[in-house]
């Protein structure tokens, strides 16, 4: 007979394990199943805004990862035709809100960190799930290996080619005609970098950079492409001659950033989204299984929001939850079916419209920004820089609220 499991997640990226972090902290076991046999932490940094801060404070981790990364106290915009400055903004921490926190956060110490704080035996490793069932209240869900494990709630946290997004109905996210490069650098006696966000824009490509801490630089280079460039994705040679091709007119020093990354510290992602339409018609949530991340709404990267929110969902989804399962022991199954559908419904109402928005602005963001008309060019480096610049502050204030509504 298969196991009965209350939660199972599929998927111990940003949004699997925050989930079941916040889960945890409520008094909640999970059971994360992943298809990789460790942590996955392909992309080695990403930026983290104010509103991922808020999300890692929420469940207790926020202060040990701050350690560990240097804030940034500026973005600045320069134009890779020019060579000029096109726009800058000081972002201050010290507030009593921490407004406009930003620190770039490596992957591995991220994901380290959130698995350290689970109880042993919560992430199961080597399981990757191929298909779910219906089984009255419960899913079945069918790995690779042949087992089946009963699920009470199953929740997709299995990132861009989500097997839970497509049982719930969802397209494929569809590619947009750009790809990125990214990499990051370590520099042994320390790099001379100030802690910024810097950010270069030429025609149809942008390049961008920022210190996790002093001796490493993370870097992505986003370009438009009407092929998802497979020639080039297992060459990291060929995209390092790439980027270094199109840098435009930039400092010696930020051209070493490309020049110093080493070979294997390249990688190749085809930009993918779901059509914000689709966020508002399909189900982020069906009876008892829903999506989060990834998995819910993938979004090109120029808001650098999509593991932020993985971060949010994680908060917001855990609340909801926590709501629906409280004083459950004494609940007969249909009525806890019921508390479990309605909790799910809450967090699909919570994050519809940020997810829509969020996917919606970085397409927009990513169109102006990745521009190479005459015309969006100069509106973009003369008036639009400021506004750009803007807009990621504005969707970083966002506030997921705490574990507990109380
Ligand atoms: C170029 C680029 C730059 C980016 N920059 C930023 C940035 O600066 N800031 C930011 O916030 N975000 C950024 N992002 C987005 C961010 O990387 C993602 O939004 C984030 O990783 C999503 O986390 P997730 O947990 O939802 O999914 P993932 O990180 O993809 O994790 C999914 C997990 O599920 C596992 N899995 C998949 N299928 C199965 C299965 N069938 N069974 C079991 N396990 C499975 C995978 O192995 C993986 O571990 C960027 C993305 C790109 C492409």
């Amino acid at each position: 007979m298969e196991a009965v499991e209350d939660i199972v997640i599929v998927g111990a990226g940003i949004a699997g394990l925050t989930t079941a972090l916040g889960l945890h902290r409520l008094g909640i076991g999970s059971l994360v199943l992943e298809s990789f046999d460790g942590l996955r932490t392909t992309g080695f940094a990403f930026t983290t805004w104010t509103n991922a801060w808020r999300a890692l404070d929420a469940v207790g981790i926020g202060e040990s990862l701050r350690l560990r990364h240097i804030q940034l106290f500026g973005v600045q915009a320069i134009s890779t035709i020019s060579g000029m400055s096109t726009a800058e903004r000081q972002l201050d921490a010290t507030g009593k809100q921490r407004d406009h926190e930003i620190r770039c956060m490596q992957r591995r110490v991220l994901l380290e960190t959130l698995a350290n704080e689970l109880p042993s035996g919560t992430i199961r490793y080597s399981s990757k799930v191929v298909s779910i069932e219906e089984s009255s209240h419960l899913k079945l869900v069918h790995l690779a290996d042949g087992s089946i494990l009963k699920a009470k709630v199953l929740i997709g946290c299995d990132g861009v080619n989500s097997a839970v997004a497509k049982w719930l109905g969802f397209r494929k996210p569809a590619f947009v005609g750009r790809s990125a490069i990214r990499g990051c650098v370590y520099y042994d006696h320390g790099h001379s970098f100030e802690p910024k966000f810097f950010q270069f824009f030429g025609e149809g490509v942008r390049f961008g950079f920022m210190p996790c801490d002093d001796k490493t630089i993370d870097w992505f280079f986003t370009f438009s492409s009407s092929s998802k460039n497979e020639e080039m994705e297992d060459s990291p040679d060929k995209m390092k001659q790439f980027v270094l091709g199109k840098l435009g007119i930039i400092p010696d020093n930020v051209r070493a950033v490309i020049e110093k990354t080493e070979l294997d510290n390249f990688i190749l992602s085809p930009l993918r989204f779901r059509p914000p339409w689709e966020i508002l018609r399909g189900n982020i949530s069906k009876n008892n299984v829903c999506v989060a991340g990834d998995a819910f709404h993938p979004m090109t990267p120029d808001l650098g929001q999509g593991g932020c929110s993985a971060l949010e969902d994680g908060i917001v989804l855990a609340r909801c939850l926590g709501e629906a399962l409280r004083d459950n022991q004494s609940m007969k199954s249909e009525e806890e079916y019921k508390r479990i559908e309605m909790g799910l419904q809450r967090y699909a109402k919570e994050r519809r419209w940020r997810a829509f928005k969020l996917i919606s602005t970085a397409y927009m963001v990513g169109y102006i920004q990745q521009s190479n008309g005459k015309a969006l060019t100069f509106l973009r480096d003369r008036v639009l820089a400021s506004f750009l610049a803007g807009n990621l502050l504005k969707m970083a204030s966002f506030d997921c609220g705490k574990l507990s509504a109380s």
